[in-house]
């Protein structure tokens, strides 16, 4: 099953020549998760060869514009092409009357229905756990209300062993009660031990999404481990007191929060347009931790199945 992230957008409140307003997709195979979406969302999909139709959930951080701008248009867009499948929208309060409100002045009706989740009111919240994963939230420090996210793939199943199953008569009852972790008892009596027949499961690989935030190093006790964390990069350590003002980190902040969460890829983004080349932003957060990648629009992050 596929877990790949694949950028969008990455720049801060204003677009640049090169670099669109913050969204990204993370593909699972069979459905995909839209976080943010900024303006120019939905041209970006269609450059990028986004399915629209696989999205299932959309998961927006905090409402300044440049994170949730380009979702009426989608809306209406999907509507247009004829959706019928239901749209989970992952959002702080206030997204469902801006939207309800843009609807209703436009005399929109959607053919498919929405429902609206609020993130969780403490940190490491359980928001949503579906057949294929789970969502969690936290509180960024910014402005005005917003979230950072964790998704999990769901667990796996334990995996068959071949040539343990060879020459034995297995019944075909037998094999979901070893891959779910439990001996097998046959109706004759004999005991069949799911450790000698399977092996342990594929990792669930993780996604965490922390954009528009003063750095928060007591959050990196919930992302340890994670396969892939997108992380508020908005400008060099040497504006660090602007973001502080401003609510946002520097790529050093990001890169050391990383290092302390211990997870496996930082990918740095939001970045300030008063950047036109990112590379020395790359740099300087690889400094500090090595699997640092910024986020440019059409790049792809994937997580292997190991
Ligand atoms: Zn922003
Ligand atoms: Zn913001």
């Amino acid at each position: 099953m596929n877990f790949s992230i694949h950028i969008l957008g990455s720049s801060s409140a204003v677009p640049t020549r090169d670099r669109n307003q913050t969204a990204l997709v993370l593909d699972l195979g069979v459905r995909s998760v839209l976080f943010d979406a900024g303006e120019g969302v939905q041209k970006q999909m269609i450059l990028h060869n986004i399915k629209p139709h696989k999205i299932t959930h959309v998961v927006i951080s905090h409402l300044h514009p440049d994170h949730f701008i380009g979702l009426i248009g989608l809306l209406c867009s999907w509507g247009l092409l004829g959706r019928h499948q239901k749209l989970c929208i992952v959002a702080p309060k206030g997204l469902q009357q801006i939207i309800e409100l843009q609807l209703e002045t436009s005399g929109i009706v959607l053919r498919y229905p929405l429902q609206f989740v609020l993130p969780g009111q403490n940190d490491n919240d359980l928001v949503l756990e579906t057949s294929g994963f789970s969502l969690r939230s936290y509180k960024m420090k910014h402005r005005i209300e917003c979230y950072g996210y964790l998704l999990t793939e769901r667990k796996h199943e334990r995996r068959l062993l071949p040539e343990m199953l060879e020459g034995v008569n297995l019944p075909y009852e037998a094999y979901p009660v070893l891959k779910s972790g439990m001996d097998y008892t046959h109706s004759d009596g004999k005991v069949y031990r799911y450790l000698h027949f399977t092996d342990d499961p594929p990792k669930s690989r993780s996604f965490a999404y922390f954009t528009d935030t003063t750095v928060q190093p007591h959050l990196s006790t919930y992302l340890h481990g994670v396969d892939l964390l997108y992380h508020d990069s908005t400008f060099m350590s040497e504006m660090d007191a602007k973001a502080v003002e401003t609510g946002h980190s520097t790529t050093t902040q990001a890169a050391e929060f990383a290092a302390l969460a211990r997870v496996e890829k930082l990918i740095l983004g939001h970045f300030s347009s008063r950047y036109g080349f990112l590379k020395p932003l790359e740099n300087e957060a690889r400094k500090i931790f090595g699997e640092s990648y910024l986020a440019i629009e059409g790049q792809i992050f994937e997580v292997q199945n190991t």
